[in-house]
């Protein structure tokens, strides 16, 4: 089959790869019709996440029709549609009884690696390094979907990729983002970040009773999106001191709740930016805490800082005394997608939300490198990208 591989820091490629096989009873093979290029995907070809090997199957964000199933998988049926969320849960222990599914204990075979930088380990995760364990990914004709009796949600009838699609990843992520928030009456939320995550946290924050979103980004024409599609006042970062510009908005006091939808690639200017660069080029920091800061930074007192954007490892410079003096709440992690799957499908279905608003790009599965390309040096546009296999 073709698959989309990395190929070494910066080179993603698609290549002949062989097809994925049943390898345990709880396996389903899915043959793809849509797949998704993430953020998250950009960490991985930029290489800041460590335990990348070449020739990796990229990808997490999939759906498509089930081709296979094992012998102990009864819930679906070969010709079925399916959407499949990117963590992969056991569905039975601790923590997925929990519906902490991207926690769960069982299905990151390589969890050593992950207990050494992180103490103990996450779930596996579909085409994410071998750290989250070194499954292949979706951007590919097929994949090996496992535990397909609890991961993949069978799509409705008469609804089309591009409406469920998102349901594997970043609309859930969006909405856990807004949803950490714990938003009350007339709460001010700000988002930075208008990627993808960032617009559905966005409409996920309004959604959930938010009286106004204050989004944060430098690209105009993603600010355009998050005013006119997803409904947030805007700031561009380049142009206006965004902690200055917050308080103003907020009578002084700061948004109730900030939701930092960028992570550790984040970008800046002035000598903190040229600071974190340098640390991150060293390697004294794996991860670039910009927006991170700005938003503990932002954030009114006793307020709530919601971390959706993906971080490595380790940060220099976090404002603790911010963070303790103030009595603010962190909340984050990978998105426990499993949980959120079927109530975004409702709203979907009642018109509540219509996730097509930020594909920009359908591309075939070939064109997958420049689908990279232009997503992340943000090119003629580009919000999103989905790739027809
Ligand atoms: P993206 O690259 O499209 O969006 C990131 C946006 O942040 C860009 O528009 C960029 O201009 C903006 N940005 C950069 N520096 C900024 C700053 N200092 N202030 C404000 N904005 C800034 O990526 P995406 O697909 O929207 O993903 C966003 C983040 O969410 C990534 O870190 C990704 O890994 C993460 N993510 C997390 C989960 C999860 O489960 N927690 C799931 C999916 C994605
Ligand atoms: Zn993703
Ligand atoms: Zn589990």
């Amino acid at each position: 089959m073709k698959a989309t591989c990395f190929m070494g820091r910066n080179t993603v490629q698609v290549t002949e790869v062989p097809d994925p096989k049943i390898l345990n009873a709880r396996d389903a093979i899915v043959k793809i019709t849509s797949t998704a290029i993430c953020g998250s995907d950009l960490h991985l070809v930029d290489g800041y996440v460590p335990s990348m090997i070449r020739g990796d199957i990229l990808g997490h964000e999939f759906m498509g029709e089930v081709v296979e199933v094992g012998s102990q998988v009864k819930n679906l049926k070969v010709g079925e549609r399916v959407v499949v969320p990117f963590p992969i849960a056991c569905g039975v222990c601790g923590a997925c009884q929990k519906e902490a599914y991207s926690l769960c204990e069982n299905s990151n075979p390589n969890a050593w690696m992950a207990e050494k930088l992180w103490g103990h380990a996450g779930a596996g995760v579909f085409g994410y390094s071998h750290l989250t364990g070194g499954y292949a990914g979706g951007q590919a004709e097929y994949a090996r979907v496992p535990f397909a009796d609890v991961g993949p949600m069978k799509v409705p009838d008469g609804m089309t990729d591009e409406q469920v699609l998102f349901l594997s990843d970043i609309l859930p992520t969006g909405y856990m983002g807004a949803e950490m928030c714990d938003i009350q009456p007339g709460d001010i939320v700000a988002v930075w970040g208008c990627g993808p995550v960032g617009q559905f946290a966005i409409v996920s924050a309004l959604l959930l009773g938010a009286e106004r979103v204050i989004a944060i980004d430098r690209f105009p024409y993603r600010l355009n999106m998050a005013r006119e599609k997803a409904g947030a006042e805007t700031i561009n970062y380049e142009e206006t001191d965004v902690l200055d510009a917050l308080k103003e908005m907020t009578g002084g006091r700061g948004p109730d709740a900030c939701i930092d939808a960028v992570g550790m690639e984040a970008h800046g200017h002035g000598p903190m930016y040229v600071y974190d660069r340098a640390m991150q080029a060293a390697r004294v920091e794996t991860d670039r805490a910009i927006a991170l800061r700005e938003a503990i930074m932002a954030c009114r007192n006793g307020g709530t800082v919601s971390i959706v954007g993906v971080y490595g490892g380790f940060i220099d410079k976090f404002p603790i005394g911010s963070v303790m003096n103030r009595s603010l709440t962190i909340k984050t992690g990978q998105c426990h997608v499993h949980r959120y799957m079927k109530p975004l499908l409702e709203r979907i279905q009642n018109g509540e939300i219509d996730p097509t608003f930020i594909i920009t790009h359908t591309l075939p599965l070939e064109q997958a490198p420049f689908g990279y390309e232009i997503f992340k040096n943000k090119l003629d546009n580009c919000e999103k990208v989905v790739l027809k296999a």
